[in-house]
């Protein structure tokens, strides 16, 4: 692991809190305490933090923290725990075959960990079973790309939030989700009058300065930007010339204008004066994120929003552009190198036999899987039916954060071999682990991550790890090794697999892909610490810019392609046994389960315990006051919280936040609430659709 800085010097990292990718400078005081202040050079944020950002330096403690792996419940060396692992791993392949491993992973992951982990499953295990908690995230965004651009790849940058004229954000809570790009937009706003949309079943903060907040029934987004592509056709608002670089308009028009608009749940004419608005306006973004993702039409919901900037032309160009937001600091970095079940790296085809081949050759492998491996939802009912024997989890916590929570417990459980690595053993997975694996956090590794717009910008380690712990490339690539694989995995320093993993970019080029920063693979230890944020393409006629303005994509014929779309509600169906439509998301001041953002008092103080929030007509149907107890019951399980009243509510739906675990509180684990259905397409859970009752349980 690379030395921690030295006490005293102001360091270069990047927060590790959402998909923005803040840069901030970070001070550490010798005694294991850390200043934090925002990076006025990084070009995310100019300096800018938010409240989780800004309290980093109370979420770096070492309570809880893991300092030596144990097996089997001991404390236990290094050398024995790998060992172990190894020999299971390698005994459950050589008896049960690959497809018997599987690896969950993390957003969080830095980019080199995650090429090491897919290198290690795809390139030498011999399975495509690594997947990762970014599958909750954004999957239906990367396919509903894949269809239309023929890679994943996003267009815009964070400057055109800046640059346009109306920004469009759709199942996005942008003022609590991704606050410094919130504070970028509402700045525009202040200097240029940018009018803001927000299309959302619930009222948010996103909607303080909005012009105009759609309302939409759950699963809506569909008849929406149907009826926006319907009027965009209707009123001769299409781009002639950028529709002959595309394929398929004619039947995404015929299912626009056969689709009905009510189902968006809002009135029509609200849909129109909408409709109105984006016409009025050249440069349009939109923004969009889990209320669109996390659904059983996810993917077709990203490709009815991308469908209407293809047919204006409204794309890859200053101000204009569809922009999906990442919810993780690296889910971005992740994509890149292949990190789900279905992906290659560097944005090439599992699919494609000429792509394995180039990456297996690279890589010097035995084979590369010819065929997907298994998504999220479908690996832990894998592992529940004994299909998947030997799982390793790496920094999450799916135990509470998968859909049918109480189900994916008790698969783990059940499981013959499992292997935990994260930075703590307190978490309600790492508790069923055959073997826990101490790895370093945030402040004590080195790495990069890519954000949202696709800057790929350097994590530095400030702070030394406690006990033992290792950063999770070097913890993988020594299983690699004792695995049997030494030369692929003979790596001593991070900056040797980012070489590694750029130079493997370079081969992109000759399937026609533009993901190559094969430029930044002769950095030297020195060069690569020192690395600058770098928003790719880095080729030399492309850099940091945007794409598809040009009209080029990836499809082999260098066309984009519309998708047809039609509307499909979600999954479960309301009934008179469970009446109420469940919501879940983020709040503003914790980050995923909590592990870290809990350590904060003032971050723990905004929202101190997990609600329910109630339309006032339901709750007096129900006889609920503010703040008594509720019981909430959905097919999959129970949650016990606290009620609050309020009209940001549909009527028939209530919202609950996801933080809360076994261990901070037992009664409230939203995500058992939450059913295992699945885009079909993208295979991302529907999180935000849950069919539940609820009934008053006590007085406050
Ligand atoms: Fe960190 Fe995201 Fe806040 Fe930036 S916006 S400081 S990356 S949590």
């Amino acid at each position: 692991p690379a030395p921690a800085a030295h006490a005293g010097t102001e360091v270069r990292s990047t927060c590790p809190y959402c998909g923005v990718g803040c840069g901030v400078l970070l001070t550490a005081d010798g005694q294991g305490g850390l200043a934090v202040r925002g990076d006025p050079d990084h070009p995310a944020n100019r300096g800018r933090l938010c409240s989780k950002g800004s309290a980093l330096a109370e979420t770096v403690g070492l309570s809880g923290r893991l300092r030596a792996p144990v097996v089997n419940g001991a404390e236990a060396g290094w050398d024995e725990a790998l060992q172990l692992v190894a020999d299971r791993f390698r005994d459950t392949i050589a008896e049960h075959g690959p497809d018997a491993a599987a690896f969950y992973v993390s957003g969080q992951l830095l980019t080199e960990d995650y090429y090491v982990a897919n290198k290690l499953m795809k390139g030498f295990i011999g399975s495509a079973n690594i997947d990762t908690n970014s599958r909750l995230c954004m999957a239906s965004s990367v396919a509903g790309h894949k269809r239309a651009f023929g890679t994943d790849t996003v267009p815009g940058t964070y400057e055109d939030l800046e640059q346009a004229d109306l920004v469009v954000l759709v199942g996005s809570n942008l003022a609590w989700c991704h606050p410094v790009l919130y504070q970028r937009l509402l700045a525009a706003r202040a200097e240029r009058g940018t009018k803001i949309v927000v299309i959302d079943p619930r009222r948010t903060a996103s909607c303080d300065q909005a012009e105009m907040h759609l309302a939409i029934a759950p699963g809506g987004d569909v008849p929406v930007f149907n009826r926006l592509l319907a009027r965009l056709y209707e009123g001769g608002a299409l781009d002639k010339e950028f529709l002959a670089r595309t394929n398929g308009f004619d039947d995404a028009l015929r299912a626009a204008l056969t689709s009905d608009p009510d189902l968006a749940g809002v009135p029509v004419a609200q849909l129109d004066a909408f409709c109105d608005l984006w016409m009025q306006h050249d440069k349009v973004v939109t923004i969009y994120s889990q209320g669109v993702n996390q659904s059983t039409s996810g993917s077709d919901k990203v490709n009815a929003i991308l469908n209407c900037h293809l047919a204006t032309g409204r794309i890859g160009t200053p101000g204009c552009g569809p922009f999906s937001v990442t919810g993780q600091p690296n889910a971005m970095g992740g994509r890149e190198v292949g990190g789900l079940a279905n992906m290659l790296a560097c944005h090439l085809d599992l699919e494609n036999p000429d792509h394995r081949s180039a990456v297996r050759e690279f890589w010097g492998a035995p084979s590369v899987p010819d065929a997907p491996g298994k998504k999220a939802v479908e690996m832990f009912r894998a592992v529940g039916d004994g299909r998947i024997k030997a799982l390793w989890i790496i920094h999450t916590n799916p135990a509470v954060t998968m859909p049918d929570a109480d189900a994916v417990r008790a698969a783990i459980q059940g499981c013959d071999f499992v292997v935990v690595s994260d930075i703590t053993g307190a978490t309600d997975t790492a508790r069923l682990a055959d073997v826990l694996l101490p790895a370093s956090a945030w402040a004590e590794k080195d790495g990069t991550v890519t954000n949202s717009d696709r800057t790929i910008s350097r994590q530095r380690s400030v702070l030394p790890a406690p006990g033992t712990a290792r950063p999770d490339w070097d913890i993988l690539a020594e299983v690699g090794r004792r695995m049997g694989w030494g030369t692929a995995f003979d790596y001593e320093t991070p900056a040797e697999i980012f070489r590694e993993y750029a130079a493997l970019s370079g081969i992109t080029g000759q399937f026609g892909r533009d993901f190559d920063i094969s430029a930044l693979s002769d950095l030297d230890d020195a060069g690569y610490d020192a690395l600058s944020p770098a928003r790719w393409p880095l080729t030399p006629t492309r850099q940091g810019g945007r794409f598809f303005g040009d009209g080029q994509f990836f499809h082999p014929d260098g066309k984009a392609r519309f998708i047809p779309v039609t509307h499909r509600p979600p999954a479960a169906r309301t009934d008179r046994r469970y009446p109420f439509r469940l919501n879940t998301g983020r709040i503003r001041d914790q980050w995923h389960t909590m592990t870290r953002t809990a350590l904060s008092p003032r971050l723990s103080a905004h929202l101190a315990e997990p609600y329910l929030d109630i339309h006032p007509a339901d709750a007096a149907e129900l006889g609920v006051s503010p703040a008594d107890l509720v019981q909430v019951h959905s097919p999959a399980g129970q949650a016990i919280l606290r009620a609050r009243i309020t009209d940001a509510q549909r009527r028939g739906e209530v919202f609950a936040p996801m933080h809360w675990t076994g261990e901070t509180a037992p009664s409230a684990r939203i995500d058992a609430l939450v059913p295992g259905e699945t885009d079909p397409v993208s295979g991302q859970p529907e999180s935000k659709a849950a069919v539940v009752r609820v009934t008053r349980l006590a007085a406050a």
